[in-house]
């Protein structure tokens, strides 16, 4: 049966919502976004909806995940834009707090996950994944779901989301869906609303790189220098391009791999054009 469709903003209003569905016996999907949405979070709506009774869409600008020197202000907001996209790829309800809402003055707990949001973004911007894992955990607690879906786009914050679920005994089913891209390659982000037509051009050098290093690894090559130089290599050739970091690291465990590719690894990179920063990877099987 088909519920109502309605968006909550008060964190208790919508919990006290989805503990009625659930006495129902109704399987709850969560799928978390900052809003902007594209067609890589209405893949993972799509997911979420073919796994589950009730969808639920969260849209929230989180603030502590946002360097002070970060784009929060900027970041792009339309509310209304995004439920007329996601209605119709399967949301049931929508859970768009502000702000106050989700951070009362005196806040201060946050959630950590110690070695995995060391490195990568982690690096590059300080605090970022405790702000994300604290705003993952807050809407699991307020959105009840059995089942939350995640784009491998954002991979280190996937890895970090499952770890804390595991580590904090979540029941939660975490889900991944692949990386969408535009038909050349370039990976969807809310980011690329920031880009010149001459950065968007440059952007491709992204998947290009990645791409090179997939086929050297298909070939056979298995050494980590020479991979990570393929899927450089386009990209130091762009002078609108400005490598954040590009690294080969475990899949799982995201530790360096610094001589041979003998087991699953991820080629991820961050990559700035002009004060725009793209991120993307991919997972090379040996
Ligand atoms: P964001 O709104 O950027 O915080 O992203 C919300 C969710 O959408 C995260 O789980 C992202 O990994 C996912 N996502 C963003 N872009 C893509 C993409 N191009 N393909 C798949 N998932 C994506």
């Amino acid at each position: 049966m088909q519920i109502p469709f309605e968006v909550f903003r008060e964190p208790a209003v919508m919990r006290a919502r989805v503990e009625d569905l659930r006495r129902d016996g109704r399987r709850i999907a969560v799928v978390p976004t900052m809003g902007a949405l594209h067609e890589g979070h209405l893949a993972l709506v799509r997911h979420a909806r073919a796994q589950a009774d009730v969808v639920i869409l969260t849209i929230f600008v989180n603030p502590t995940q946002f360097g002070p020197t970060e784009d929060l202000s900027r970041y792009p907001r339309d509310e209304a834009g995004d439920l007329a996209k996601a209605r119709p790829a399967g949301i049931d309800l929508a859970f768009c707090p502000p702000a106050a809402a989700m951070y009362p003055p005196g806040a201060q707990t946050f959630v950590e996950v110690r070695e995995l949001q060391q490195p990568l973004c982690g690096a590059s911007r300080p605090g970022h994944f405790a702000g994300v894992a604290t705003i993952v955990a807050k809407l699991f607690h307020i959105t009840l779901p059995h089942l939350a879906v995640f784009g491998e786009k954002d991979y280190q914050q996937l890895a970090i989301i499952r770890r804390m679920v595991r580590d904090l005994d979540f029941a939660i089913e975490i889900a991944s869906v692949p990386i969408i891209r535009e038909s050349d390659g370039l990976a969807l982000s809310s980011r690329n609303a920031y880009l010149s037509a001459e950065q968007r051009h440059a952007a491709l050098a992204l998947s290009k790189g990645l791409a090179a290093a997939e086929a050297l690894v298909k070939a056979g090559e298995r050494s980590a220098a020479t991979i990570v130089a393929a899927a450089r290599a386009p990209i130091e050739a762009e002078s609108l391009a400005r490598i954040d970091y590009l690294e080969l690291r475990d899949a799982t465990e995201l530790t360096p791999i610094t001589d041979r590719l003998e087991r699953p690894g991820v080629l991820a990179m961050a990559v700035f054009m002009g004060t725009t920063r793209l991120i993307d990877n991919r997972v090379l099987r040996p």
